[in-house]
C-alpha cells in the first residue's frame, strides 16, 4: 500500500510524525491544515509510469503507493474515481483555445468529486480503529460519506444546513447516516459537528481538517495527468467552498512532480461565486488571511463564507502561476445547459460554475489561443434539478393527437 512519512503544516511549514497528530497543526491550531508527505524514494521504487500504463484497474487505487492508507483490506468495495476526460473540439473552437478537457467527476458513485476523499477517509477510519466516523457539509461530502461508510459497515453521523438540496439529504438517508438537519448555515453544522465529533469520540471525515481526505481528492490530479499521457494542461479551472478540492489538485501534481512523472505543474484557477468569494478576495487582495462573512449563491456546493482550507487553496493558486475568477448566479446557471449541450456533462451549479470560469476568462481575452485548458466537473447535475431547470428552458405540453401535436411542433419551430 501507500508510503505516508510524515505531516507538514501547510502554515509554519513544522513536520510531524504521523501517529503525533490527528488533524491539525498543534502550533497553528485549526488554520494550520496539514499535508501528507510521502517517502518519496520508495514510491519511485514500486511505482512507475509503464506499471501505471500495465495496471488496468479502473479506480483511484491504482495510485495506492501515493496514497496515505496502510492496510489493503479497509479499502471500501465501492468503485471510485478513474472518471471520464473528455477532450470537447467545440467547446476548443468556441472560446479561441487550444485544447479543452473536462473531467467528469460528477460521475463518481455518489455524483462527486467527494467520493475520492470519503474513501480514503473511511479506509483510514479503519486504519485507526476507529468505529464511528462523522462529517459536517454543505451536502455531497455528506453524500458520499453516508455511502462508503455504508458499503464499509461503519456508523455514520452526518451535520448538513437545514437547507441542503433535497436530492442529497436523500441520498443520506436512504444509505443509513444519522442525518443532522441544523438550523443555520454550513459554518454552524460543521461547529457541533466538531463538538459531538470531540465528545463522542468519532472520526472526523472533514476535509478541512483531516489532512488524509486531501489525498483523496488528490487523485484528480493524478488522473488528469496520466489520462493526458502526462503532458498537463496549461491551466485548469475548478470551484471553489472550503479550498480542499483545489488544495488536492495543486498536491496530486506537487507529488507527480516529486517523483518525476510530470515536469511542471499547470496554472490551477480558483472559481468562486460572486456573493460567495472570500478567498477570490483575499487573493486579489494579496492578503495572506481570508476574511470571513455572510454568502449567498445558487451553488450551494461552493457556498462557504468561513473557507477552513484557505490556506491550502491560496497556495494553490500562488504557487502554480494561477489566478481566481468570480461568476455570478446567472453566469453558473447558463453554464449548466451550455456544458450538457456542447460536451454531454451535465453538471449541479459547483460543477458547472467552473465551466463557466474558464467561459469568462476566455471571452476576456485572457487566455491564450496557443494554450490548452482542463475543467473540473466537480458534481453531477442531478444533485440539484430545482436550478438546472431554471436554466433548462421549457417542455413543450401536447394533447395526445397527432394534429394538434402538429400545430404545436410548428408554433414552436
Ligand atoms: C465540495 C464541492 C466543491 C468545493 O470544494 P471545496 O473543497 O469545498 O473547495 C465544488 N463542487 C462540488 C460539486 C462540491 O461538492
Ligand atoms: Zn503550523
Amino acid at each position: 500500500m501507500g508510503y505516508p512519512l510524515e505531516l507538514k503544516c501547510v502554515l509554519c511549514g513544522k513536520t510531524f510524525k504521523l501517529e503525533e497528530v490527528k488533524y491539525t497543526c498543534p502550533f497553528c491550531g485549526q488554520d494550520g491544515t496539514l499535508d501528507v508527505l510521502y517517502d518519496y524514494d520508495e514510491v519511485a521504487q514500486s511505482f512507475s509510469r509503464e506499471r501505471l500504463k500495465k495496471d488496468s484497474s479502473p479506480s483511484l487505487w491504482r495510485y495506492a503507493p501515493l496514497l496515505p492508507v496502510i492496510n489493503s483490506e479497509h479499502i471500501p468495495s465501492l468503485s471510485v474515481g478513474w472518471t471520464p476526460l473528455y477532450m470537447s473540439k467545440k467547446v476548443a473552437e468556441t472560446y479561441g483555445v487550444s485544447a479543452v478537457f473536462i473531467k467528469d467527476d460528477g460521475r463518481n458513485p455518489t455524483g462527486s468529486l467527494k467520493d475520492r476523499a470519503s474513501a480514503v477517509g473511511v479506509a483510514k477510519a479503519l486504519d485507526f480503529g476507529y468505529t464511528t466516523i462523522a462529517c459536517a457539509s454543505t451536502g455531497n461530502a455528506a453524500s458520499s460519506l453516508s455511502g462508503f461508510a455504508a458499503v464499509s459497515g461503519l456508523p455514520s453521523f452526518i451535520f448538513v444546513p437545514e437547507k441542503a438540496p433535497e436530492a442529497k439529504i436523500t441520498q443520506l438517508l436512504v444509505y443509513g447516516a444519522t442525518v443532522v438537519l441544523v438550523e443555520g448555515d454550513y459554518s454552524d453544522a460543521f461547529d457541533l459537528a466538531a463538538a459531538a465529533i470531540d465528545r463522542y469520540g468519532w472520526y472526523n471525515r472533514s476535509c478541512a481538517i483531516n489532512p488524509y481526505l486531501v489525498e483523496g481528492k488528490k487523485t484528480c490530479a493524478l488522473e488528469i495527468a496520466e489520462q493526458l499521457g502526462w503532458q498537463v494542461p496549461d491551466r485548469i479551472f475548478i470551484s471553489v467552498g472550503d479550498g480542499c478540492c483545489i488544495g488536492g489538485l495543486y498536491k496530486g501534481f506537487w507529488d507527480l512532480l516529486n517523483i518525476g512523472f510530470i515536469d511542471r505543474i499547470p496554472k490551477i484557477v480558483g472559481v468562486q461565486a460572486e456573493h460567495a468569494a472570500p478567498i477570490y478576495e483575499a487573493f486579489k487582495a494579496g492578503s495572506e488571511r481570508v476574511l470571513f462573512g455572510p454568502v449567498q449563491t445558487v451553488a450551494d456546493s461552493i457556498s462557504v463564507g468561513a473557507p477552513k482550507n484557505w490556506a491550502k487553496a491560496l497556495r494553490a493558486v500562488r504557487k502554480s502561476n494561477g489566478d481566481m475568477v468570480v461568476v455570478s448566479d446567472e453566469e453558473i446557471l447558463s453554464a449548466i445547459p451550455e456544458l450538457a449541450r456542447s460536451t454531454g456533462v451535465f453538471g449541479e451549479p459547483a460543477g458547472a460554475a467552473a465551466f463557466a470560469g474558464f467561459r469568462k476568462m476566455a471571452m476576456a481575452g485572457m487566455l491564450e489561443s496557443s494554450e490548452s485548458v482542463a475543467v473540473v466537473v466537480t458534481g453531477n447535475g442531478l444533485k440539484d434539478i430545482s436550478n438546472a431547470r431554471k436554466a433548462a428552458g421549457a417542455p413543450l405540453s401536447a394533447p395526445p393527437d397527432i394534429d394538434a401535436f402538429e400545430e404545436i411542433l410548428n408554433a414552436h419551430l
